[in-house]
């Protein structure tokens, strides 16, 4: 850092006084069309689609790698261990059912844990390479933004400035806290922390039984370790998940070795020694219980992140949430400064925040905006997965829609039960009178591949009857999905 002296002619200062200001040894300045700050899924998405529209884009990111939560410490990482972890359970305990015989099974930790970190070293290094092909400009460190034409980043080259036409805001979110716990990321953790463990632990509590809950939870309990997932409310699988859905994945997960105690308040987690206590009592009050654990993972939500944005400065105030309020078009209430991502409404999902930062910038660009958020599918990557886009069951009795059920299970599709994964179903939810379809809910093998042509049936306002008529290649998985419509549709599966 040094000084300089700038002769100003500013109303505030009589002409030619001169001001010391601060200044960086190596200050940079740039010109954009466009800013984005994060380059999470949302960020980095956006930034290449700028540059394909012909923007010149600058990508502000604070940290070492590019690609955000989900490509470090989120989706990839945590599927990386899924993946692995599952493999093992199957060596374990199901090869020997299909005549293969391996001696004791066993698995390497660490080795485990150097696969998952070159899956995301590939992949973040995958995106500095798109930048490039892009000619994204990349400046790294902490962008704020000082008028809403002009963002600061405050990184290791000192202070570097962007003078821009547009911001868009991509910064994402950050675990949601516990009341008095610190996480030491070895005992007391995040998901961020689960992905990073030296060894599996022995006894692993798990607060909140919801989509990291479920996933890490099944990564340990794979792997040895006696899991039990305490959750507030009576069912699994956080917000959006179809009642039955969630009773099934509870009940295979339980048979799995997962345990569960539902309708649980934590009241309190201390470390006493080398032992985690976690007080817990009936959500409705009564019973109280001291549970003791290695490692306790607290996952009971994501908040969205905005610290050392500049909102202030820009005039952007946060909603009651501490999200950024935005309109259809992605627009924050100051003109040319976007958000889209977890940082704003809607669920805090990768492909969400992609596809939003597509049609926000080309909506900068002019062209129309159409975002459905009715048709943004969700995925649990557990064994066997759980895949839903559009309304449940509960929604629509809330609504008083009338509806109609077409179910299959895989027990009845010949692919599942060559495979010997004939756990879960297919539930298609249809309204009764136009038969358009409303919801599909999907727990089985492939569950979140199948729930893509889900997606597009729902996205494109198909009727079950549009499934139920589609060739499908058979034996798959996916033909479960058609005799579903065709439940719906007809009442009458073929197979079933
Ligand atoms: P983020 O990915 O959070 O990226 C924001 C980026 O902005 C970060 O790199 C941050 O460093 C940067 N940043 C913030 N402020 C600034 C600033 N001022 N200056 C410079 N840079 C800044 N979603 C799925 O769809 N599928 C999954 O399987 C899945 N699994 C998950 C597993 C886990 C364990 C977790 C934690 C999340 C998972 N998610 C999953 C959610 C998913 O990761 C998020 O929804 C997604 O990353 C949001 O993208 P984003 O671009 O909005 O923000
Ligand atoms: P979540 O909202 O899915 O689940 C949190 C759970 O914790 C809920 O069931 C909630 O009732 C419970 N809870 C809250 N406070 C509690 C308390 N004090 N005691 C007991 N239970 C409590 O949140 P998450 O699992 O932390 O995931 C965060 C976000 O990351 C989610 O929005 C999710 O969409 C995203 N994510 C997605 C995927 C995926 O798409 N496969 C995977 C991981 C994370």
């Amino acid at each position: 850092m040094g000084y300089k002296f700038l002769k100003l002619a500013s109303p505030t200062f009589s002409s030619g006084s001169l001001v010391r200001i601060a200044t960086s040894q190596y200050a940079t300045t740039h010109d954009a069309d466009l800013v984005v700050i994060g380059s999470g899924p949302g960020g980095y998405v956006a930034a290449i689609k700028a540059a394909q529209l012909g923007m010149k884009v600058v990508s502000v990111e604070k940290d070492p790698t590019l690609g955000g939560t989900c490509l470090n410490v989120g989706c990839m990482p945590s599927k990386a261990l899924l993946h692995n972890s599952h493999l093992y359970h199957m060596a374990k305990h199901d090869f020997k059912q299909s005549g293969i015989e391996t001696g004791e099974v066993t698995f390497d930790f660490k080795k485990m844990m150097e696969y998952k970190a070159n899956a995301v070293k590939g992949l973040t290094g995958g995106i500095a390479m798109l930048f490039q092909k892009n000619k994204v400009n990349l400046v790294k460190g902490v962008g704020t933004m000082v008028a809403p034409n002009k963002v600061e980043v405050h990184g290791e080259k000192g202070v570097e400035t962007v003078n821009t036409k547009n911001i868009l805001i991509a910064s994402g979110s950050e675990v949601t806290p516990f009341p008095g716990v610190t996480f030491d990321e070895k005992q007391m953790i995040t998901s961020t922390g689960a992905l990073s463990l030296e060894s599996v632990p022995k006894k692993m509590l798990v607060i909140g039984a919801g989509v990291i809950g479920l996933e890490l939870g099944s990564v340990y309990q794979s792997l040895g370790a006696d899991v039990t997932a305490i959750e507030f409310l009576t069912s699994i699988g956080g917000v959006g998940i179809d009642g039955e859905v969630a009773k099934t994945l509870q009940k295979i997960l339980s048979k799995q070795g997962m345990k569960f105690k539902l309708g649980t308040k934590v009241l309190g987690v201390k470390k006493e020694g080398s032992t985690i206590k976690v007080d817990v009592e009936a959500a409705k009050g009564g019973n109280k219980e001291v549970l003791d654990c290695d490692v306790v993972l607290i996952s009971i939500g994501r908040r969205p992140y905005t610290k050392g944005l500049g909102l202030d400065k820009v005039g952007i105030a946060l909603d009651d949430r501490g999200r950024i309020p935005v309109n259809n078009k992605f627009q924050t209430t100051v003109p040319g400064i976007y958000a889209i991502g977890d940082v704003i409404h809607g669920p805090m999902l990768a492909h969400k925040a992609e596809d939003e930062g597509i049609v926000c910038v080309e909506g900068i660009k002019g062209m129309p905006v159409h975002f459905n958020y009715d048709a943004i599918p969700s995925v649990i990557y557990t064994s066997p997965e759980v895949g839903w886009v559009g309304k449940t069951e509960e929604d629509l009795k809330k609504e008083g829609s009338a509806y109609k059920v077409g179910k299959f299970p895989f027990l009845a599709n010949s692919s599942a039960k060559t495979n010997g994964e004939t756990e879960g179903f297919v539930k298609v939810l249809s309204d009764k009178t136009t038969d358009v379809i409303l919801g599909t809910h999907i727990i089985g093998p492939g569950g979140g591949e199948l729930i893509n042509e889900a997606v597009l049936a729902q996205e494109y306002g198909a009727a079950a009857e549009d499934v139920a008529s589609v060739c499908h290649a058979h034996p798959t998985c996916a033909e479960a999905l058609r005799e579903a419509n065709l439940a719906a549709y007809s009442g009458k599966p073929i197979n079933f």
